[in-house]
């Protein structure tokens, strides 16, 4: 037994992986490479605190699997990050990278600390520090980080300035969820959320349905819920419910999203929204709608609670919100389910596209980035609905074939896997 095996996440990913790995038959060898990462990085990050002691935090990176192209993934500031967590989250990104298409092998990396506990000079000397310590496996052409929890635009942009003063040149590409000012792309803000609209449309269009005029409740108001509440409202869906940590609001005619959000820009939580009734967290997830887009935390619909959904469609906009057991039983009742690995990989896709316009040094206005952005989607949908179909199985289960299947033939032409 190894340090990751120790990881609930790790074990978790390990099956995934076998279960989709019977469906397609994987090769055996491809499968014993896949379940171990590439390669692990471990680093001690000392800052002074403001009080001038040091303190000692402890940062990783884990690079999964490089078939595809340069390794990719975000990095995570959170004081429950550890090994074991960060080289499953590692292969999930070589999954979702595999998925969508894209030329990028799988990585992620984190600092087991808690950001809102360090003051602004202690996080930017944490983040200075941990960015010279991973220098030697980062780089445009070798692993390109991204932010994830407890990270932004800012962290990036720190990075970037770390990583190029350290090195003694600049390359944007070295990370990518910039600031537009240093190399940023257009729509990596909106991104994920309107991949998760652009996955609804795609849903709803299996069942004949048009997303204008659907019905949507959205758990989350954050950097994922808030874009797709603002887009699939703008293109015509009725958006029920939404709601935060402060709670959840309701209009059955359909909630005015730009009105809420600029209570949100006003007060930042959704307690006290004007025009709106307020309900339960539970009444959200129970909520008769068309689409629910559990965007917020993973874990929310489990064995516990699956019998109160009611909604035909679930696009997970969060990671890993609906347990496997939830999933399968949802989906024995008919509930068509759209894993998080295909629903929320907006992100990485324009992630994508940024470090392609910094390589290029040429750089794409909205309207192009966002319809790459839904060419892709659709298409990723379209291959994995194609799947599901033709195998009579769940789309979690379709998603993850397709994508082993795409990583199984990178590593046999590669010769990793023979
Ligand atoms: P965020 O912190 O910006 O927003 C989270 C939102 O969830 C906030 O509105 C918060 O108030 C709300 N929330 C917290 N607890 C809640 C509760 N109990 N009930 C209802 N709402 C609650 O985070 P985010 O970036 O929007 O990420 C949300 C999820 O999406 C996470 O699982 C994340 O891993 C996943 N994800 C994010 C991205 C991205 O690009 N941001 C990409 C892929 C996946």
């Amino acid at each position: 037994m190894y340090v990751f095996d120790q990881s609930p996440l790790y074990q978790n990913v390990m099956a995934v992986l076998e279960d989709a790995g019977n469906v397609i038959n994987l090769n055996r060898n491809a499968l014993e490479r896949l379940k171990r990462p590439k390669r692990t990085l471990v680093v001690s990050v000392p800052v002074r605190m403001d009080d001038d002691q040091i303190k000692v935090f402890m940062g990783y990176r884990v690079q999964h699997n490089q078939a595809l192209g340069p390794f990719k993934g975000g990095l995570r500031f959170h004081p429950s990050v550890n090994l074991g967590e960060v080289a499953g989250l590692a292969t999930l990104m070589t999954f979702k990278n595999s998925l969508l298409n894209l030329p990028l092998g799988g990585a992620k990396g984190g600092v087991e600390v808690d950001p809102t506990a360090l003051s602004k000079s202690e996080l930017e000397q944490l983040t200075r520090t941990f960015t010279r310590e991973i220098a030697l496996l980062i780089g445009q052409d070798h692993d390109i980080p991204a932010p994830d929890v407890g990270t932004d635009a800012q962290t990036m942009a720190w990075m970037l300035d770390a990583w190029s003063n350290h090195t003694g040149f600049n390359q944007t590409g070295v990370v990518t969820g910039k600031p537009v000012e240093v190399g940023g792309s257009k729509g990596r803000d909106s991104a994920t959320g309107h991949g998760v609209v652009f996955i609804a449309e795609k849903a709803l269009s299996v069942f004949q349905r048009d997303l204008k005029g659907a019905s949507m409740a959205i758990q989350g108001f954050g950097k994922v819920g808030m874009h797709a509440a603002i887009l699939a409202h703008r293109l015509g869906a009725k958006v029920v419910a939404v709601s935060d940590v402060s709670g959840a609001i309701y209009h059955p005619e359909g909630l005015n999203i730009p009105e809420v959000v600029q209570h949100i820009e006003e007060n930042r939580i959704l307690r006290g929204c004007p025009n709106a009734q307020v309900i339960s967290h539970e009444e959200l997830l129970g909520m008769d709608v068309d689409v629910l887009a559990p965007c917020a935390l993973d874990g929310v619909i489990t064995e516990d609670n699956y019998h109160i959904v009611k909604a035909k469609i679930i696009v997970e906009g969060a990671n890993g919100p609906v347990t496997t057991k939830a999933s399968e039983e949802l989906t024995k009742k008919g509930c068509f389910i759209v894993p998080d690995i295909l629903a929320n990989g907006g992100g990485v896709v324009v992630s994508y596209f940024e470090w392609v316009q910094d390589i290029g040094w040429l750089f794409w206005n909205l309207d192009e980035v966002e319809s790459k952005l839904k060419t892709i989607m659709h298409k990723s949908f379209d291959v994995v609905h194609g799947f599901s179909q033709e195998h009579g199985k769940s789309m979690r289960t379709s998603a993850m074939a397709v994508s082993l299947k795409r990583l199984e033939k990178a590593m046999k032409l590669r010769g990793q896997a023979w």
